[in-house]
Protein backbone atom coordinates (compact mmCIF):
# COMPACT_ATOMS: atom_id res chain seq x y z
CA UNK A 1 0.00 0.00 0.00
CA UNK A 2 2.72 2.49 0.57
CA UNK A 3 3.82 2.38 -2.97
CA UNK A 4 0.42 3.25 -3.95
CA UNK A 5 -0.33 5.79 -1.28
CA UNK A 6 3.20 7.07 -2.93
CA UNK A 7 1.66 6.99 -6.23
CA UNK A 8 -1.44 9.18 -5.04
CA UNK A 9 0.69 11.54 -2.96
CA UNK A 10 2.61 12.63 -6.00
CA UNK A 11 -0.63 12.90 -8.43
CA UNK A 12 -4.03 13.53 -7.76
CA UNK A 13 -4.00 13.42 -3.94
CA UNK A 14 -3.52 17.14 -3.89
CA UNK A 15 -5.90 17.77 -6.73
CA UNK A 16 -4.50 16.31 -10.02
CA UNK A 17 -7.21 13.97 -10.43
CA UNK A 18 -5.74 10.16 -11.50
CA UNK A 19 -7.41 7.02 -10.40
CA UNK A 20 -5.61 4.96 -7.70
CA UNK A 21 -5.86 0.99 -7.82
CA UNK A 22 -4.87 -1.95 -5.80
CA UNK A 23 -3.37 -4.85 -6.36
CA UNK A 24 -5.25 -8.23 -6.08
CA UNK A 25 -3.88 -9.09 -2.40
CA UNK A 26 -5.11 -5.35 -1.28
CA UNK A 27 -9.16 -6.01 -2.71
CA UNK A 28 -9.14 -9.32 -0.81
CA UNK A 29 -11.78 -9.14 2.21
CA UNK A 30 -10.22 -10.72 4.69
CA UNK A 31 -12.43 -9.22 8.00
CA UNK A 32 -13.66 -11.81 10.49
CA UNK A 33 -16.06 -8.94 11.90
CA UNK A 34 -17.08 -8.74 8.21
CA UNK A 35 -16.73 -11.96 6.91
CA UNK A 36 -17.44 -14.27 10.03
CA UNK A 37 -14.71 -16.24 9.00
CA UNK A 38 -12.60 -16.10 12.61
CA UNK A 39 -8.70 -15.24 12.53
CA UNK A 40 -7.44 -17.88 11.39
CA UNK A 41 -8.80 -17.90 8.19
CA UNK A 42 -7.79 -14.08 8.18
CA UNK A 43 -4.09 -14.79 8.61
CA UNK A 44 -4.04 -17.94 6.19
CA UNK A 45 -4.91 -15.28 3.29
CA UNK A 46 -2.73 -13.30 1.42
CA UNK A 47 -2.59 -10.13 3.50
CA UNK A 48 -3.16 -9.59 7.33
CA UNK A 49 -5.72 -7.57 8.75
CA UNK A 50 -6.36 -3.95 7.49
CA UNK A 51 -8.17 -2.18 10.53
CA UNK A 52 -8.60 1.75 11.05
CA UNK A 53 -9.53 2.76 15.30
CA UNK A 54 -11.65 6.01 15.03
CA UNK A 55 -12.56 7.71 18.29
CA UNK A 56 -12.31 10.58 20.66
CA UNK A 57 -8.94 11.79 21.63
CA UNK A 58 -8.04 9.69 24.99
CA UNK A 59 -10.75 7.05 24.00
CA UNK A 60 -8.14 4.55 24.41
CA UNK A 61 -7.66 3.60 20.52
CA UNK A 62 -3.74 3.29 21.32
CA UNK A 63 -4.56 0.90 24.17
CA UNK A 64 -6.37 -1.15 22.23
CA UNK A 65 -4.61 -0.65 18.84
CA UNK A 66 -1.52 -1.92 20.22
CA UNK A 67 -2.69 -4.82 21.97
CA UNK A 68 -4.93 -5.85 19.17
CA UNK A 69 -1.36 -5.36 16.88
CA UNK A 70 0.57 -7.68 18.87
CA UNK A 71 -2.27 -10.27 18.88
CA UNK A 72 -2.44 -10.70 15.30
CA UNK A 73 1.28 -9.40 14.37
CA UNK A 74 0.26 -6.56 12.38
CA UNK A 75 1.90 -3.23 13.20
CA UNK A 76 0.02 -0.35 14.83
CA UNK A 77 0.65 2.69 13.02
CA UNK A 78 -0.74 6.01 14.57
CA UNK A 79 -0.25 8.92 12.89
CA UNK A 80 -0.12 11.40 16.39
CA UNK A 81 3.10 9.38 16.79
CA UNK A 82 4.29 9.89 13.92
CA UNK A 83 3.88 13.80 14.21
CA UNK A 84 5.28 13.81 17.75
CA UNK A 85 8.57 11.81 16.09
CA UNK A 86 8.81 14.70 13.56
CA UNK A 87 8.38 16.97 16.21
CA UNK A 88 11.03 15.77 18.45
CA UNK A 89 13.64 15.35 15.40
CA UNK A 90 13.97 19.03 15.29
CA UNK A 91 13.48 18.87 11.09
CA UNK A 92 12.30 21.36 8.98
CA UNK A 93 8.99 20.87 9.44
CA UNK A 94 9.47 20.83 13.25
CA UNK A 95 8.74 24.19 14.35
CA UNK A 96 5.38 24.81 11.67
CA UNK A 97 3.74 21.18 13.33
CA UNK A 98 4.45 22.37 16.62
CA UNK A 99 2.88 25.48 16.10
CA UNK A 100 -0.36 23.14 15.29
CA UNK A 101 -0.43 20.81 17.08
CA UNK A 102 0.23 22.78 20.49
CA UNK A 103 -3.31 24.16 19.80
CA UNK A 104 -5.17 20.95 19.66
CA UNK A 105 -5.38 21.75 15.64
CA UNK A 106 -4.74 18.67 12.80
CA UNK A 107 -1.81 19.57 10.28
CA UNK A 108 -2.74 19.41 6.79
CA UNK A 109 -3.95 16.09 5.12
CA UNK A 110 -0.50 16.80 2.49
CA UNK A 111 1.61 16.24 5.67
CA UNK A 112 0.51 13.82 7.62
CA UNK A 113 -0.25 11.42 3.86
CA UNK A 114 3.95 12.07 3.43
CA UNK A 115 4.40 10.99 6.67
CA UNK A 116 1.96 8.04 7.01
CA UNK A 117 3.88 6.77 3.33
CA UNK A 118 7.03 6.92 4.47
CA UNK A 119 6.42 4.84 7.82
CA UNK A 120 4.31 2.63 5.43
CA UNK A 121 7.36 2.17 3.21
CA UNK A 122 9.82 2.09 5.25
CA UNK A 123 7.69 -1.19 7.39
CA UNK A 124 7.36 -2.72 4.06
CA UNK A 125 10.79 -2.77 3.74
CA UNK A 126 11.00 -4.80 6.54
CA UNK A 127 8.34 -7.23 5.41
CA UNK A 128 5.43 -5.72 7.16
CA UNK A 129 2.15 -6.88 6.09
CA UNK A 130 -1.43 -5.15 7.24
CA UNK A 131 -1.78 -2.36 9.54
CA UNK A 132 -3.79 -1.16 12.38
CA UNK A 133 -4.51 2.25 11.83
CA UNK A 134 -5.27 5.09 14.55
CA UNK A 135 -5.64 8.13 14.06
CA UNK A 136 -6.11 8.06 10.45
CA UNK A 137 -8.08 9.00 8.53
CA UNK A 138 -9.00 12.23 10.62
CA UNK A 139 -10.62 13.97 7.70
CA UNK A 140 -12.95 12.78 4.45
CA UNK A 141 -10.10 13.50 2.33
CA UNK A 142 -7.58 11.39 4.14
CA UNK A 143 -10.44 9.07 4.19
CA UNK A 144 -10.93 9.12 0.03
CA UNK A 145 -7.33 9.05 -0.28
CA UNK A 146 -7.02 5.87 2.01
CA UNK A 147 -9.85 4.21 0.10
CA UNK A 148 -8.81 4.95 -3.12
CA UNK A 149 -5.21 2.99 -2.49
CA UNK A 150 -6.26 0.23 -0.31
CA UNK A 151 -9.72 -1.71 1.09
CA UNK A 152 -10.21 -1.17 4.75
CA UNK A 153 -11.63 -4.78 5.79
CA UNK A 154 -13.08 -2.50 9.40
CA UNK A 155 -13.65 0.42 10.67
CA UNK A 156 -13.48 0.00 15.10
CA UNK A 157 -15.29 3.22 16.54
CA UNK A 158 -14.08 3.32 20.14
CA UNK A 159 -16.58 5.45 22.68
CA UNK A 160 -16.39 6.71 26.00
CA UNK A 161 -18.62 9.58 27.33
CA UNK A 162 -17.20 12.96 27.20
CA UNK A 163 -16.49 13.43 30.76
CA UNK A 164 -14.38 10.46 30.67
CA UNK A 165 -12.36 11.64 27.51
CA UNK A 166 -11.40 15.02 29.35
CA UNK A 167 -10.08 13.33 32.59
CA UNK A 168 -8.32 10.21 30.53
CA UNK A 169 -6.47 12.82 28.58
CA UNK A 170 -5.42 15.18 31.77
CA UNK A 171 -4.63 11.56 33.67
CA UNK A 172 -2.02 10.66 30.70
CA UNK A 173 1.34 9.92 31.51
CA UNK A 174 4.55 8.33 29.10
CA UNK A 175 7.78 7.10 30.76
CA UNK A 176 10.31 8.62 28.73
CA UNK A 177 12.74 5.78 29.29
CA UNK A 178 10.60 2.64 28.19
CA UNK A 179 8.35 4.42 26.36
CA UNK A 180 5.34 2.85 27.83
CA UNK A 181 1.82 4.92 28.55
CA UNK A 182 0.17 5.06 31.73
CA UNK A 183 -2.81 6.83 33.09
CA UNK A 184 -3.06 8.36 36.53
CA UNK A 185 -6.73 9.32 36.75
CA UNK A 186 -9.45 7.58 38.38
CA UNK A 187 -12.30 7.92 36.75
CA UNK A 188 -15.44 7.15 38.28
CA UNK A 189 -18.85 8.11 36.14
CA UNK A 190 -22.40 7.48 38.08
CA UNK A 191 -24.64 5.75 34.98
CA UNK A 192 -27.58 8.13 34.90
CA UNK A 193 -30.82 8.03 32.15
CA UNK A 194 -30.23 4.32 31.81
CA UNK A 195 -26.37 4.79 31.12
CA UNK A 196 -24.14 2.42 32.35
CA UNK A 197 -21.56 3.63 35.23
CA UNK A 198 -18.31 3.93 33.95
CA UNK A 199 -15.58 3.14 36.51
CA UNK A 200 -11.79 3.00 35.36
CA UNK A 201 -8.55 2.57 37.78
CA UNK A 202 -5.88 4.04 37.35
CA UNK A 203 -3.16 2.95 35.16
CA UNK A 204 -0.41 2.90 37.67
CA UNK A 205 3.61 3.23 36.33
CA UNK A 206 6.44 0.65 38.45
CA UNK A 207 8.38 1.95 40.50
CA UNK A 208 11.36 2.22 38.02
CA UNK A 209 8.99 4.70 35.89
CA UNK A 210 7.77 6.96 38.27
CA UNK A 211 10.53 9.31 38.31
CA UNK A 212 9.95 9.74 34.45
CA UNK A 213 6.92 10.01 33.51
CA UNK A 214 6.23 12.88 31.04
CA UNK A 215 2.83 14.51 30.00
CA UNK A 216 1.96 15.13 26.27
CA UNK A 217 2.31 18.77 25.37
CA UNK A 218 -1.37 18.62 23.66
CA UNK A 219 -2.87 17.53 27.02
CA UNK A 220 -3.50 20.34 29.09
CA UNK A 221 -7.46 21.29 29.44
CA UNK A 222 -7.73 23.70 26.93
CA UNK A 223 -6.15 21.89 24.18
CA UNK A 224 -8.03 19.12 24.89
CA UNK A 225 -11.08 20.44 24.53
CA UNK A 226 -10.26 22.10 21.77
CA UNK A 227 -9.16 18.37 20.07
CA UNK A 228 -12.04 16.91 21.34
CA UNK A 229 -14.48 19.74 19.71
CA UNK A 230 -12.43 19.30 16.25
CA UNK A 231 -12.79 15.89 16.57
CA UNK A 232 -16.58 16.24 16.97
CA UNK A 233 -16.65 18.56 14.03
CA UNK A 234 -14.85 16.12 11.62
CA UNK A 235 -15.67 12.43 12.74
CA UNK A 236 -19.60 12.63 11.87
CA UNK A 237 -18.89 12.75 8.19
CA UNK A 238 -16.17 9.93 8.51
CA UNK A 239 -18.47 7.22 10.39
CA UNK A 240 -21.16 7.80 8.14
CA UNK A 241 -18.85 7.09 5.39
CA UNK A 242 -17.67 3.98 6.79
CA UNK A 243 -21.23 3.09 7.71
CA UNK A 244 -23.04 3.07 4.42
CA UNK A 245 -19.75 0.95 3.35
CA UNK A 246 -20.73 -1.80 6.12
CA UNK A 247 -17.84 -1.29 7.95
CA UNK A 248 -18.23 0.27 11.21
CA UNK A 249 -18.29 -1.69 14.06
CA UNK A 250 -19.37 1.02 16.93
CA UNK A 251 -17.88 0.03 20.64
CA UNK A 252 -18.89 1.05 23.61
CA UNK A 253 -16.29 0.84 26.04
CA UNK A 254 -18.11 -1.00 29.21
CA UNK A 255 -14.95 0.81 31.37
CA UNK A 256 -11.15 -0.13 31.82
CA UNK A 257 -8.92 -2.53 30.25
CA UNK A 258 -9.69 -5.75 32.22
CA UNK A 259 -13.41 -5.09 31.47
CA UNK A 260 -13.06 -3.49 27.89
CA UNK A 261 -10.52 -6.20 26.24
CA UNK A 262 -12.55 -9.06 26.65
CA UNK A 263 -15.52 -8.09 25.38
CA UNK A 264 -13.66 -6.16 22.46
CA UNK A 265 -12.31 -9.47 21.52
CA UNK A 266 -15.49 -11.14 21.48
CA UNK A 267 -17.18 -8.24 19.49
CA UNK A 268 -13.90 -8.59 17.05
CA UNK A 269 -14.79 -12.74 17.27
CA UNK A 270 -10.74 -13.42 18.53
CA UNK A 271 -11.74 -14.41 22.13
CA UNK A 272 -10.59 -17.81 21.66
CA UNK A 273 -8.05 -16.76 19.39
CA UNK A 274 -6.07 -15.13 21.96
CA UNK A 275 -7.07 -18.50 24.21
CA UNK A 276 -4.93 -20.45 20.98
CA UNK A 277 -2.37 -17.96 20.73
CA UNK A 278 -1.33 -18.23 24.57
CA UNK A 279 -1.56 -22.28 24.10
CA UNK A 280 0.48 -22.49 21.11
CA UNK A 281 3.24 -19.82 22.92
P1 LIG B 1 -3.19 12.06 18.45
O1 LIG B 1 -2.05 11.46 19.20
O2 LIG B 1 -3.86 11.08 17.52
O3 LIG B 1 -4.17 12.76 19.36
O4 LIG B 1 -2.57 13.18 17.49
C1 LIG B 1 -1.84 14.29 18.02
C2 LIG B 1 -1.90 15.42 17.03
O5 LIG B 1 -1.27 15.04 15.80
C3 LIG B 1 -3.31 15.83 16.62
O6 LIG B 1 -3.90 16.73 17.53
C4 LIG B 1 -3.03 16.50 15.26
O7 LIG B 1 -2.46 17.77 15.41
C5 LIG B 1 -1.95 15.59 14.67
N1 LIG B 1 -2.55 14.48 13.89
C6 LIG B 1 -2.49 13.15 14.15
N2 LIG B 1 -3.12 12.44 13.22
C7 LIG B 1 -3.61 13.33 12.32
C8 LIG B 1 -4.36 13.22 11.12
N3 LIG B 1 -4.76 12.01 10.65
N4 LIG B 1 -4.67 14.36 10.46
C9 LIG B 1 -4.28 15.56 10.90
N5 LIG B 1 -3.58 15.75 12.04
C10 LIG B 1 -3.23 14.64 12.75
Amino acid sequence: MARVLRVARSSSLFGLGSRFYSTSAEVSHASPFLHGGGASRVLAKDRNVQWVFLGCPGVGKGTYASRLSTLLGVPHIATGDLVREELASSGPLSRQLSEIVNQGKLVSDEIIVNLLSKRLEAGEAKGESGFILDGFPRTMRQAEILGDVTDIDLVVNLKLPEEVLVDKCLGRRTCNQCGKGFNVAHINLKGENGKPTISMDPLLPPPQCMSKLITRADDTEEVVKARLRIYNETSQPLEEYYRSKGKLMEFDLPGGIPESWPRLLEALRLDDYEEKQSAAA
